[in-house]
């Protein structure tokens, strides 16, 4: 019985290669392949996987190991996501230690498959941090003009996994930056809608350095760029003196980042006779559930630039 089963298996291979031969022959469609001669490209965060969908299409399978809500300085390879980064024809994460519990897994397929960080495709001198022990801020997409120089890198590593396919994946890359480079521009209006001096972000941990200086914002993160890190009480009574002082209409929660220590923070606001408001979740890093509009990272960003010009505009 068995036996018979693995026969039929075979068959239904053979059957199905005899109908890869036959597509490739005919070349119906060039852009489409079919499932099983796909490369799997697997990324660690969404906001990678999102560039490697949106410029592979249909020619590559692409898996993120980090879904909606998850930390990526916190998160751990399960034996799952090793055995999916084995079978990957191409690897891309974040770099700049964003996935620090995951360096060493990285490390080891990266001497054994194309294993891409994207974030350190960017020029040294355009990025933030680096005077602590040498550790850039890893979170750059949040500078859309920024993350488009990753995105290219995520472009040319597809050119380099499918040579043959480089004219369709040039086509949807050039479709995907005129998305970004549109999503750039709105998110420097909407900002305009924020009163000069209300233009302050403070948050969980520090990831929106980047989105600061791009869009001309001060920053303040009650945890620092790695949320391994707890905030002390010193650095919570401070922050929530800054923010009486000026008046802040409201601080933000962090999709995944746990919610308690910004809700300490506005207590101590409160303490100080000030009524800051928690003025919605941002979705710092990580974007919000698939197949919703927040869960890509067009969606994500509008999200978050809506709730914050609607928070911070409010006198
Ligand atoms: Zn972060």
């Amino acid at each position: 019985m068995k036996k018979l089963r693995i026969s039929g298996f075979i068959l239904f291979i053979s059957i199905f290669s005899f109908g890869i031969m036959i597509t490739n022959c005919t070349k119906k469609d060039e852009n489409t392949k079919n499932a099983e001669e796909k490369p799997s490209v697997v990324t660690t965060t969404g906001m990678i996987a999102d560039a490697a969908k949106n410029i592979g299409g249909n020619l590559i399978d692409v898996t993120a190991l980090m879904g909606a809500g998850v930390d990526p300085h916190l998160y751990k390879a399960s034996a799952k996501d090793v055995d999916r980064l084995a079978k990957a024809q191409l690897i891309l994460y974040g770099g700049l230690h964003l996935e620090g519990k995951m360096s060493d897994v990285l490390k080891k397929f990266g001497e054994l498959k194309p294993t891409l960080a994207v974030a350190e495709c960017i020029p040294e001198e355009k990025l933030l941090g680096g005077e602590n022990q040498g550790l850039h801020d890893p979170h750059v997409w949040f500078d859309v003009a920024l993350w488009m120089v990753a995105v290219d890198a995520v472009r040319d590593s597809l050119v380099s996994l499918l040579p043959e396919d480089a004219a369709a994946i040039e086509a949807n890359y050039t479709e995907y930056v005129a998305k970004l480079a549109k999503l750039h521009v709105y998110m420097k209006e909407k900002t305009a809608e924020i009163p000069e001096d209300m233009r302050i972000m403070i948050t969980a941990h520090d990831a929106f350095e980047y989105f600061g200086r791009a869009y001309g914002f001060e920053v303040k993160g009650l945890q620092g760029i790695s949320t391994v890190s707890e905030a002390g009480t010193r650095d919570v009574q401070d922050l929530a003196s800054y923010i009486a002082k000026k008046k802040v209409p409201a601080i933000f929660v962090e999709s995944s980042v746990p919610k308690k220590n910004v809700e300490a923070l506005q207590a101590a606001v409160h303490a100080r006779g000030w009524d800051v408001e928690i003025g919605g979740e941002l979705f710092s890093d990580a974007m919000g559930d698939s197949g919703t509009f927040e869960g890509t990272y067009v969606g994500m960003l509008t999200h978050n630039i809506n709730t914050i010009a609607g928070a911070l505009s409010k006198k």
